[in-house]
């Protein structure tokens, strides 16, 4: 019994993998401001023309050019291991697998969309990219990214965050980037927002609109704006994780998987574990495919399948997706990457499809699993990541029950060394039970209710 799944380098996978050449029922267009789908040359001022052909593309296969493999190396192919002390801990008959992503630079899946993001940029003239981040985990990503690729990196850190977690902060200055605390004086909608509220902790919509804005207005146009999750090219991506998971499991005489999980914030990493996985769905395989959200901030579980913005600040087009409102203010839980108000319109169509089944679970389970894994399989994971951790425990112990062999697929997203305040909150009892209350889902139909309607289209199949 192997715990740890290696590839060779020889075997890293050589091209992305799009579902939307798959999907049973094709996903609705985004729509610009007058109503009407949106043109790819209206994006070219925020994205070059290369990241918006993915971000359109229809084709099955997208070759990986091989300056990027090179870059990917550096981690890539990551390791596959299998849980088993968390196994016997469980006693269950189930095999647990994950796919560890914490191995990357910045410490999760994210670089796996930065580094070409960047490279693609790079390719098109572009010598700075802009960004905004939350928690930091973005943020460090694409310095990291930039300063590998060889650009310029902006990141507006939403101000909270910048003050009280300086170290992914440090993490972003060590790789060249510059960081600046949004709302920063820099640019006029932060300009704007400070004369009325000079003591305002910041948002991730506030921040969005400034690094939107600075990339549009530099004079030099070669500046653009990148994003790190919901958009289709960063599913795109990510499906590297999935296609070397499918490798090794193969390489161990595994079968397919009976169960796939991942936390879904915007749905990167659950989509990069899960997608090829989900075309075996497609074409008949018996999988059961369950992206994990917080109850605090349930988008697949609650809110409505809808067209709506992709920031606070209104600036994207409509995007048909799970939605709780652009203007939907998050609880403050400790799982930054889960709080994102709506979902990746690729996960959302399959969720609307039956083909991947979504599951809410509360935070203090979660930071429960979280420990367990720390006591049994010694790695301390993100909160994110223990959303995913927490499903895997509940499949389990399900599969105990039922007496079953199942094999349970899990994606590590990242390891949380830099989020330890949040174990601390949690383990000084700090923490409490929290589900959205439902008043908050009439704000939600309130914020959606002027936007054409999205038809929720499927086959009926699944
Ligand atoms: C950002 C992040 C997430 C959430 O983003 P997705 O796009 O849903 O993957 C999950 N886990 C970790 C470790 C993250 O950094």
């Amino acid at each position: 019994m192997d715990r740890k799944i290696l590839l060779h380098e020889k075997d890293i996978p050589k091209k992305w993998y799009n579902l939307a050449a798959d999907l049973p029922t094709p996903m609705l267009p985004p729509l610009g401001p007058d109503g009407n789908p949106v043109k790819p040359e209206m994006l070219t001022p925020v994205f070059p023309m290369n990241l918006i052909e993915q971000e359109v593309s229809a084709q099955r296969w997208i070759d990986i050019p091989e300056e990027i493999l090179d870059i990917l190396y550096r981690w890539r192919p990551g390791p596959l291991r299998r849980a088993v002390y968390l196994e016997r801990y469980l006693d269950t008959p189930a095999r647990i697998y994950y796919k560890d992503e914490s191995t990357s630079p910045p410490g999760s899946h994210k670089p796996n969309t930065a580094v070409p993001q960047a490279w693609y940029n790079k390719q098109f003239g572009i010598e700075r990219l802009t960004t905004e981040t939350g928690a930091g985990q973005w943020g460090s990503a694409l310095a990291f990214a930039c300063k590998i690729v060889g650009l310029e990196c902006k990141v507006f850190m939403v101000r909270i965050s910048f003050d009280q977690k300086p170290f992914r902060k440090l993490m972003m200055q060590t790789w060249g980037a510059n960081c600046v605390a949004s709302p920063s004086t820099e640019t006029n909608a932060g300009r704007a927002i400070l004369e009325k509220m000079p003591d305002t902790p910041g948002s991730l919509g506030i921040a969005i609109s400034e690094a939107i804005e600075q990339a549009v207005t530099d004079p030099t146009g070669k500046t653009r704006y990148s994003l790190g999750s919901v958009l289709n090219h960063v599913m795109l991506h990510q499906t590297i994780i999935g296609q070397e998971a499918k490798a090794q499991l193969k390489s161990i005489g595994e079968k397919m998987p009976d169960v796939v999980i991942g936390c879904a914030g915007g749905g990167s990493n659950f989509a990069g574990l899960a997608f090829p996985f989900t075309a075996d769905k497609i074409n008949g395989a018996n999988i059961e495919i369950i992206p994990v959200e917080p109850t605090a901030c349930p988008t697949l579980t609650r809110a409505p399948f809808a067209y709506d913005f992709g920031d606070t600040a209104c600036t994207t087009p409509l995007l048909p997706m799970y939605s709780l409102g652009h203007d939907f203010v998050p609880p403050p839980i400790h799982a930054g990457g889960l709080r994102y108000h709506g979902m990746a319109p690729l996960v959302s169509q399959c969720v609307v499809e039956g083909l991947h089944t979504p599951r809410a679970i509360d935070q203090i389970e979660c930071y429960e699993a979280a420990l367990t894994w720390a006591q049994t399989e010694g790695f301390i994971c993100a909160p994110e990541t223990s959303h995913a951790v927490a499903a895997a425990i509940q499949e389990a112990k399900k599969a105990k029950e039922e007496g079953k062999e199942k094999v349970i697929l899990f994606n590590y997203s990242g390891h949380g060394l830099m989020d330890l305040t949040g174990y601390d909150a949690y383990m000084s009892g700090k923490l409490s039970r929290y589900s959205l209350p439902n008043e908050m889902l009439e704000k939600t139909e309130e914020c959606l209710k002027s936007f054409p309607q999205a038809q929720a289209r499927k086959t009926g199949k699944w």
